[in-house]
């Protein structure tokens, strides 16, 4: 039987180009959790040498079209029922304004959200569906989206799990579209587990979902909720399922890393976040994995701590709104973009404004949206600071 290799010198030879496989990965998480310090470090290093020492972020308008679901997660507070205050329907009216409001901040992603499906559970959102001209959720959002591209926004969808002929459509006005995998362990979804009610989460539905829009060449943001029950290796497996299928179709645009937060309406309040050593620890993994993906996680999500994520790897902040809540996790506001540059700069870094589509993956969108984005883009296709100012 062959020795094997320490974790140092796993390490060692990563730096030097090595991918690791999902038995290594494990190793170095087990052997090194305690001294993180020598995984970041490398994790940093592969980021400097893949993406410099840039960092994104996508300025834009959360539009939150219908947050009624079919579906219930244990963490979700973004879900909302008929009868609560939190209950969001948008109507034409409320799109066509809310384009201008985005256009005055300067806003370039017009992020659509919505529930999964939420018309095969809810009269009301028929009945809402109905009164503004459609039968189903997507092709609202297809309407919205061409509002929302005709006034000068990008959109980028996450609806949750769309069919292929709906991606297909939502393709010609989205530069990109979201669809997190989660997590690619099937116990999350058994007896007592968050996604117990939720099918939409069901891991193989979700694969099959991104498959297919490899299939369709749309450039896609995919991404783990860290800290919700499941085991590191859980973890490790789910970013080699999102690598395989980035290596099959070369179509995953960023991973974002989400760390999970106890929200007070849901069965999870009373579960801890995960300790933010264990989520480094994930992040800085996810760089080794993946050397050169975009790897995002929310500043709003570690509000007190989030620069020091540069040092483990990341080169991403994800979308932040300098005028909308985050829905999502609406108890942690993003912070100010020109703060967010100012701790970027003292730790090294240039923040810059991009699309919700990465630069590499300006190829995979139609022609019309890339003239349409040149218009405001600068050389490197992020978005220009003269636009900015
Ligand atoms: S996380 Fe998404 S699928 Fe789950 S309940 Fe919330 S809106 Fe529905």
């Amino acid at each position: 039987m062959s020795k094997l290799i320490s974790s140092s010198e796993l390490l060692n030879r990563i730096s030097d180009g090595l991918n690791p496989t999902y038995e290594e990965a494990c190793q170095i998480y087990l052997e090194l959790e305690n001294e993180s310090d020598k995984l970041y470090k490398v994790a940093n290093l592969l980021r400097e040498k893949n993406k410099g020492n840039t960092v994104t972020y996508s300025r834009k308008f959360f539009f939150n079209l219908i947050n009624l679901c079919r579906d219930t997660c244990s963490y979700c507070t973004y879900k909302s029922e008929p009868n609560q205050a939190k209950l969001s329907m948008l109507s034409k009216q409320d799109i066509k304004e809310s384009v201008k409001l985005a256009k005055k901040f300067k806003c370039t992603e017009a992020l659509f959200v919505t529930g999964e499906r939420p018309e095969q559970k809810y009269q009301e959102a028929r009945d809402w569906l109905k009164k503004n001209g459609f039968s189903t959720t997507a092709e609202y959002l297809i309407h919205a989206s061409e509002i929302a591209l005709d006034a000068g926004l990008f959109p980028h969808t996450n609806a949750g799990n769309l069919t292929k002929s709906e991606m297909s459509e939502l393709k010609k006005t989205n530069v990109s579209l979201g669809l997190m995998l989660e997590n690619s362990s099937n116990r999350l979804s058994q007896d007592g587990m968050p996604h117990q009610f939720a099918p939409s989460k069901n891991p193989m539905a979700r694969i099959k979902i991104l498959e297919n829009a490899g299939e369709l060449g749309i450039p896609m943001t995919t991404g783990l909720l860290v800290g919700i029950g499941e085991t590191p290796f859980e973890i490790i497996d789910s970013l080699y399922v999102i690598k395989k299928l980035h290596e099959r179709y070369g179509h995953v645009q960023e991973v974002i890393l989400q760390n999970f937060q106890p929200k007070l309406d849901t069965p999870m309040a009373s579960s801890a976040s995960p300790h933010e050593r264990y989520f480094k620890t994930i992040v800085a993994l996810t760089r080794l994995i993946m050397p050169e993906m975009n790897i995002q996680i929310p500043p709003n999500l570690s509000p007190d701590s989030y620069p020091s994520f540069l040092g483990a790897g990341i080169n991403d902040w994800g979308g932040i709104s300098p005028v909308t809540p985050d829905f999502v996790n609406p108890e942690h506001s993003w912070p100010k973009i020109d703060q967010v540059e100012r701790n970027c700069l003292d730790a090294g870094f240039h923040l810059r404004a991009r699309f919700p589509i990465y630069p590499e993956f300006v190829s995979f969108v139609n022609p019309d949206l890339r003239s349409r984005m040149l218009e405001i883009a600068d050389t490197q296709f992020l978005v220009s600071k003269e636009y900015l100012k």
